[in-house]
């Protein structure tokens, strides 16, 4: 069946590939003390300072853009030197090119990456490849964490294999360590892949939430499970809890992890598997959580990051990855002592608008419809502040009770945002990605986008 790479590594590069992997190792830095978490800290905004000069120097729209701002970069003498650094949004970077906000004397090996435009035009960047090997040695640190380092041997990855995309970069560097009749493409359809699960019955899966939610809502609706699954490996989009129920459902065994990550600095979060929520790989990437006015927030804030190494685009202060989460304050004692998000949300979906002109996390509309007995799959559409179009795939016994279900739904929607709102309910077959999309949004709101 049609695997991702139709040829094995030659000897030649794989030994190349696990020299590079090898350097990786020697790259990532997991503290084990508090005390080197906290010195790890004061490092990395020091570490933010220089690489925000570096991109000033190196890259012309920071130039620019600080110029602009006229902010000075001097000497690093205290965090609030770094504080007043301007934020860069996904615009700025879509709109200053490739050429704008990439070093040009830049001679090292990098990829050209594309984000997946599922929320506009894609913004291109390069990543440095001992970068991208550093995530894979972090990605393996982390698996053989949540083994006890006993890796499972039978594995399956279902990969995107676009080109330009950070999970075919991954997938190539994956080729060192898993073999190639083990790693799939995402777009096989959903049926092939089933028969592929069946036939391999592996105990690691490793995919994304959109393709996992698609094969266990084909599983539901047919009545399969598999529990030959002992862990499933989400990544690229948040795992919301109602996909994460769906999945549960057919493997039944499976425990899920999810790592968050992204194309534009790659690694954000590690799983946190005794407290929940995600490490910050804290020697390689700055996290901050800001409010509206930039301002550092123990609150839900959005998630803004600068790239501590990557030096073929620099990323500095970015708040385009529009995901919210807040700080875990309690510690952790899982052995990470690193910096830890409690939870992500807003990714691959949108804000609701509310009538007074607010926006509203769209987890209340998912978790209202987790509880609606019947639902295999679904898609909220706001259509205007007060009217939605919800897409929904039904267990058979359900499709006859159309009108029901749709003032259910209407009841729980109003209920959610706390205000009346006309609901008009269809029901699919199934829903689909547009063409060429990997991603199925789960809310998408006409109302956001239009005012962006
Ligand atoms: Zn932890």
């Amino acid at each position: 069946m049609d695997k991702l790479f139709s040829r094995m590594l030659s000897a030649k590069k794989l030994k190349v590939y696990r020299e590079k992997l090898l350097g990786g190792f020697a790259r990532i830095a997991m503290p084990t003390l508090k005390s080197e978490t906290q010195i790890q800290q004061v490092e990395s905004v020091e570490k933010a300072y220089a690489m925000a000069k570096y991109a000033y120097s190196s890259a012309s729209l920071y130039k620019t853009k600080y110029d602009h701002a006229v902010v000075k970069l001097g000497n690093y003498a205290s965090p609030s030197d770094f504080l007043n650094i301007p934020i860069l949004t996904k615009n700025e970077l879509r709109e200053g090119g490739l050429e704008g906000i990439s070093n040009s004397q830049f001679s090292g090996a990098a990829h050209l990456l594309k984000t997946s435009g599922s929320s506009g035009s894609p913004v291109r960047i390069y990543r440095d490849d001992e970068r991208m090997w550093e995530m894979a040695a972090y990605n393996m640190e982390i698996y053989y964490r949540w083994c006890e380092g006993k890796p499972y041997s039978n594995v399956l990855y279902f990969i995107d294999p676009t080109e330009n995309t950070i999970d075919f970069a991954i997938a190539e560097n994956l080729r060192t360590t898993v073999m190639e009749e083990r790693l799939y493409s995402t777009f096989l359809p959903v049926e092939q892949q089933i028969q592929i699960i069946f036939e391999i019955e592996p105990e690691f899966i490793s995919s994304y939430p959109t393709t996992m939610r698609n094969i266990a809502s084909w599983m539901v609706t047919h009545g399969k499970s598999q529990p030959s699954v002992k862990m499933i490996h989400l990544t690229s989009e948040s795992l919301d809890p109602s996909t994460r129920n769906l999945i549960t459902t057919v493997f039944t065994n499976a425990q899920l992890i999810d790592s968050y990550t992204s194309t534009e600095v790659g690694l954000v979060g590690m799983p946190c598997l005794t407290h929940g929520g995600y490490h910050v790989p804290s020697a390689s990437l700055l996290v901050e959580i800001l409010d509206e006015q930039n301002q550092s927030t123990e609150e839900t804030g959005k998630i803004v990051v600068t790239d501590l190494q990557n030096l073929s685009t620099p990323v500095v202060r970015y708040d385009g990855l529009a995901d919210y989460g807040s700080w875990a304050t309690e510690p952790c004692t899982c052995g990470l002592y690193s910096p830890r998000i409690k939870s992500i949300e807003g990714r691959i979906i949108d804000s609701i608008q509310t009538r007074d002109g607010n926006a509203q996390s769209p987890y209340t509309l998912t978790n209202a419809m987790g509880r609606v007995e019947g639902i295999i799959a679904y898609q909220i559409i706001q259509e205007e502040v007060d009217r939605f179009k919800v897409r929904v795939v039904v267990k058979d016994e359900f499709k006859t009770e159309n009108s029901q279900l749709g003032e259910h739904v209407q009841r729980l929607l109003s209920g959610a945002l706390k205000s009346q709102v006309h609901c008009e309910l269809i029901i699919e077959e199934e829903i689909l990605p547009a063409t060429g999309a990997r991603k199925v949004p789960l809310v998408i709101s006409m109302v956001t986008r239009a005012a962006q």
